[in-house]
């Protein structure tokens, strides 16, 4: 597999052009994205035939991880004769919220084929996909993607956004890739704010040991060398704080 990072950034990226939490996960010609923030459709169409994804896979209901459905349905529906159509999976309630930005209901239907998620495994084409409940809203997921005929081959653990280090643990396999959330860099996490820093990061990746850590999502300000220091003080293997554009082997 690759990973492609289209989008690192969080709520409110300061970079100019920056893109948030947005990932191309491509085995041989096939794609699915793995969540859809502001900048993400760009991102996406500059690199990418964004209608041939085979679905998009929403972690939580935080605009930084869903808002650019919008300009993806946009484009499914005014692009092409007829509209071409994307499966998205995301939490109980998605449809409605965009379709309360226009205040239109049917608006997503239009061009999106939208369906719940559960914690578990399903297949899209030759991607496993193994969803588990985190501690961040009332629905949030992480998620490990692996290629279903290859169960033995390495996989890729992202976060989304995630309140408990610990709450990963049980998707990491020997030879994974964790790509994690490290909203509060060097740290600590204020009390009360449901997100990962540093320190949390490389105790988690020294207890499940992934063969590799990526960082994202890091808030604007927080200090990129310090947060790696954070994680290597507890992690051994490498670790990469990603930036947009980048591309990975998993
Ligand atoms: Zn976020
Ligand atoms: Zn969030």
């Amino acid at each position: 597999m690759e990973l492609l990072v289209v989008g690192s950034g969080a709520a409110y990226p300061d970079l100019p052009g920056a893109a948030s939490s947005t990932y191309v996960v491509t085995h041989g010609d096939d794609r699915i994205c793995l969540d859809l923030g502001q900048g993400g459709f760009a991102g996406l169409a500059g690199r990418l035939e964004p209608s041939t994804l085979l679905a998009v896979v929403v972690s939580h209901l935080h605009p930084d991880h869903f808002i650019d459905l919008v300009a993806l349905r946009h484009y499914l529906r005014y692009e092409f004769e007829p509209p071409r159509r994307v499966r998205v999976l995301g939490p109980r309630g998605l449809a409605d919220r965009l379709d309360g930005l226009l205040a239109q209901p049917g608006f997503a239907a239009e061009a999106l084929d939208i369906e719940g998620r559960r914690e578990g495994t399903i297949r899209i084409g030759p991607f496993s996909i193994e969803s588990r409940l985190v501690t961040h809203t009332d629905e949030s997921y992480a998620v490990r993607v692996s290629i279903a005929d290859e169960p033995s081959t390495p996989g890729l653990v992202y976060s989304g956004d995630c309140g408990r280090a610990d709450n990963l643990a049980p998707l990491i396999r020997p030879g994974d890739t964790l790509l994690s959330e490290v909203a509060f860099g060097p740290g600590p996490v204020p009390v009360g704010d449901l997100h990962l820093d540093g320190p949390s990061v490389g105790e988690l990746a020294a207890a499940a040991a992934p063969a590799r850590v990526l960082l994202t999502h890091l808030q604007m300000r927080r200090d990129p060398a310090a947060t790696l220091a954070a994680v290597r003080a507890a992690y051994a293997g490498p670790v990469t704080l990603v930036a947009d554009g980048d591309t990975f082997a998993v």
